[in-house]
């Protein structure tokens, strides 16, 4: 009888969730990097995007304005005064995990395997076009939106891993083990769908979001540092197809 009382008034009294993915707020990235020019160029073209953008020249003041900020992504210089892009990654990824998109004037391999082993998601080798660059910070940010509001399992076991998509972490034997945003996503995205072979190629669309160059390497040596870090037999081969974890269960 009469109108039933609005959905407000049952909730009240109730400590209601933070909203996920912080929706509607401005983003904030965090740009450190001491060649001036581009570190101008990047921040305007993203405040021209609608970021919230703060600049930092050097390591020291971009860990500062990443404890400060609490930035959705950061962009990092990989050659930096006084301590550089590899050593500001790990530092501001040990606390929270927060993408991280590298810069870096030099191309070898060996660079690139180091950042990635550090925790940076994705890089770019300069000179690059400010057109790629925001397609990947959107990449990068809609990746990790996706994995926080994710319809799949939120607590996911396989063998002695434990990974909880709602806060990130990840527990090998009840022990805490840091994994970057990409390793998880990527763990997740396999154990999410035990019994299934993924292609390389599903792989870099549904977790990279984007080509990546050299995209089935780079596959390759994310599930390399995945073994590593978790079990090496955590994620199976399958030989000319892709890779699958067997078993998984559903814990929430
Ligand atoms: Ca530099």
């Amino acid at each position: 009888m009469g109108t039933p009382a609005p959905v407000v008034r049952i909730l009240r009294g109730v400590t209601l969730p933070a909203p996920r993915a912080r929706d509607g707020l401005v983003r904030t990235v965090v740009v450190i990097e001491d060649e001036q020019p581009i570190a101008e160029a990047v921040a305007a073209r993203l405040r021209s995007e609608g970021y919230r953008v703060e600049i930092a020249a050097d390591g020291p003041a971009g860990i500062e304005a990443c404890d400060r900020l609490q930035p959705d992504l950061v962009v990092l210089d990989l050659m930096l005064p006084r301590l550089d892009g590899i050593e500001v990654c790990k530092r501001i990824q040990h606390d929270r995990p927060v993408p991280v998109l590298m810069l870096t004037a030099r191309d070898s391999e060996s660079d690139l395997l180091v950042g990635l082993a550090v925790g940076a998601d994705d890089y770019m080798t300069k000179p690059f076009s400010m057109r790629e660059l925001i397609a990947r910070v959107h990449a990068l940010l809609r990746r990790a939106e996706r994995a926080a509001d994710t319809t799949l399992p939120t607590v996911v076991r396989v063998g002695d891993v434990e990974l909880d998509a709602t806060t990130r972490r990840v527990r090998v034997d009840g022990e805490f083990v840091h994994l970057t945003p990409i390793e998880f996503d990527l763990v997740h995205y396999l154990a999410a769908r035990p019994g299934r072979v993924s292609t390389r190629e599903e792989l870099l669309a549904q977790v990279w979001g984007y080509d990546v160059p050299s995209g089935a390497r780079t596959v390759d040596s994310h599930i390399r540092t995945i073994r590593r870090k978790l079990h090496p037999e955590i994620v199976r081969t399958v030989h000319g197809v892709g890779y699958a974890i067997e078993e998984a269960s559903a814990c929430a």
